[in-house]
């Protein structure tokens, strides 16, 4: 645990409100996706009033919440709109590509505060501007890097970065647009399929030297003020290990088995990034190990999907720390039992689709599933997950996977 003043903390709320009336306590998504719903879900338990806003109708925290609305969240003036509307107390964003730029004045004017800070939602969308802020400021390893704006940057980043690497839009997420390459031949092809992935057009791309990492792990961290101190602490989970396809995580376990040094050093790094970024709140550190060797990958300001599976391995998942943290509650990291996650994928693309199985899903020992009612299914879209636990993670791992191959998407 660390200890740090910080003036974006909130203040510990003793006090909440009844939702639906004058004094409710507050709370906005931006971006109501399923880890969204979980965590509207946690924040209602506090009799909270939370309010989701998606870009789509339906999304699966716009099923739960008190009030949903539906906008274009990358709109400025209808970020603004939607906020000097309901008011919140508190505005969590939950996906990457909202009008942060908005964000920042409503949080400057006072009007609303945004969760961890508008300064870290505005750096963590950007992987130029957390790369640098990671690698540059704070001084953690990471794989080397450059930025290129054009075809003919791109040339020149990739021969000094070296191959093998990877490109990837520096606005953009889950593997979208990412492409690894072997030599100067592959640069074309890649510039291409970034232009196509990336969330904007002319879109500039980082380029990531190929790290032969061991394993990958996804570290939450939480920020939240200690009820004694009235200050910042910062909590650790046991580290999540995770299993990629196409960019996209498909399965994952807690603990992943670690020594001592290298947990010790992705604490040191989980805490620094975190720290440089400020606020309250779970965070989902992405770091790559080999040996001792710890290199920092990414940061979500937010509940991570390979956390998922904190639904059953923790004493509380990562949505219920997320509520408590913003609210200026404590946090339990404490770790249950060992645990594991297998995504549901809908297979094929269609609207209103049905779910067979869940009861032999349900039937596994020791296992759960969620399904997200997302109204419109796509082949890798995730419609649910499936979470066990185990004595060990071997064994949470094939229960978590013989759980989801239960479920059939039918249309
Ligand atoms: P990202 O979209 O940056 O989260 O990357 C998705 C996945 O691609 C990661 O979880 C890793 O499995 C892999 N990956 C990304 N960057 C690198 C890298 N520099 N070296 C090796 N693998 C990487």
């Amino acid at each position: 645990m660390t200890s740090a003043h910080d003036p974006l903390a909130p203040p510990a709320v003793d006090r909440f409100g009844t939702p639906g009336t004058a004094a409710a306590t507050r709370v906005m998504l931006l971006g109501s996706g399923e880890l969204g719903k979980e965590v509207t879900i946690a924040l209602q338990r506090f009799g909270v009033e939370v309010v989701a806003v998606d870009r789509y109708d339906g999304a699966p925290a716009h099923q739960v919440a008190h009030r949903s609305h539906t906008i274009d969240m990358t709109d400025g003036d209808e970020v603004r709109r939607v906020v000097e509307l309901e008011r919140p107390d508190v505005v969590l964003p939950e996906i990457e590509a909202i009008a942060t730029a908005a964000l920042a004045d409503l949080e400057s004017e006072g009007v609303t505060r945004v969760v961890p800070t508008a300064r870290a939602v505005q750096l963590t969308m950007d992987r130029e501007g957390i790369r640098r802020l990671a690698a540059e400021e704070v001084g953690l390893p990471t794989s080397r890097y450059a930025f290129a704006g054009s075809l003919e940057e791109l040339r020149d980043a990739c021969d000094e970065v070296g191959y093998p690497c990877l490109v990837k839009p520096t606005m953009s997420s889950s593997g979208k647009g990412q492409s690894s390459l072997h030599g100067p031949d592959d640069v074309d092809a890649a510039w291409a399929y970034a232009q196509e992935g990336a969330r904007v057009a002319g879109a500039r791309v980082i380029v990531e030297s190929f790290v032969d990492f061991e394993y990958e792990i996804t570290l939450l961290t939480v920020r939240s003020v200690d009820p004694e101190t009235g200050e910042i602490r910062t909590d650790f989970c046991e580290p999540i290990g995770h299993a990629q396809e196409r960019g996209d995580y498909v399965e994952s376990w807690q603990p992943q088995a670690m020594t001592q040094d290298a947990y010790d050093s992705a604490r040191s790094v989980a805490a620094r990034i975190t720290g440089a970024l400020g606020g309250v709140g779970v965070f989902g550190v992405e770091l790559f190990v080999k040996g001792v060797d710890v290199y920092f990958s990414e940061v979500s300001p937010r509940p991570h999907d390979t956390g998922l599976v904190t639904m059953r391995s923790q004493v509380l998942s990562e949505f219920e720390m997320h509520a408590r943290a913003v609210l200026g509650l404590p946090v339990v990291t404490t770790m249950a039992s060992p645990g594991a996650s297998a995504v549901i994928y809908g297979g094929s693309d269609g609207e209103g689709v049905g779910f067979e199985g869940l009861a032999a899903a349900l039937a596994v020992p020791e296992a759960d599933v969620r399904l997200f009612g997302k109204p419109t299914a796509g082949e890798f879209r995730r419609m649910g997950v499936a979470v066990a636990t185990a004595e060990d993670v071997d064994a949470a791992r094939g229960r978590a996977r013989e759980a989801a191959a239960q479920i059939r998407v039918v249309q």
